[in-house]
């Protein structure tokens, strides 16, 4: 009987081309051993990967985010209630911007979104 995987992370393990182990030289029956014991190393395994109940599990991918707001709430509600992307107009009101608008730069006054 050839070594099983649990072999590889066992105290017992012989380390031999000619012998599993000396409580099963041929190796243990079956998918698993009544004798294994653990080493207690952890199993190497690829960044973004963890071992769970010795299945090689890939973790999400996580991104390093900075989610503080730069603006204040006030400022923001300042800039949604006269940005003229929701408004549609400059915010001096001197310029409604057609549909077809390239950029928030008013014409009129000068100012630049
Ligand atoms: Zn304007």
């Amino acid at each position: 009987m050839p070594k099983i995987p649990h072999c590889d992370r066992c105290l017992n393990n012989a380390h031999s081309n000619y012998l599993v182990c000396a409580m099963h030289p041929e190796g243990a029956r079956g998918d698993s051993c009544p004798d294994f014991a653990d080493d207690g190393q952890e199993l190497w395994c690829p960044d973004g990967y963890k071992f769970v109940d010795d299945q090689l599990v890939k973790l999400p991918v996580r991104y390093e985010t900075n989610h503080e707001p730069k603006l204040t709430r006030s400022q923001q509600l300042q800039i949604f209630m006269r940005h003229p992307v929701f408004t549609g107009l400059c915010p001096q009101y001197c310029y409604e911007y057609p549909s077809d608008r390239l950029n928030w730069n008013c014409p009129i006054c000068g100012w630049e979104g």
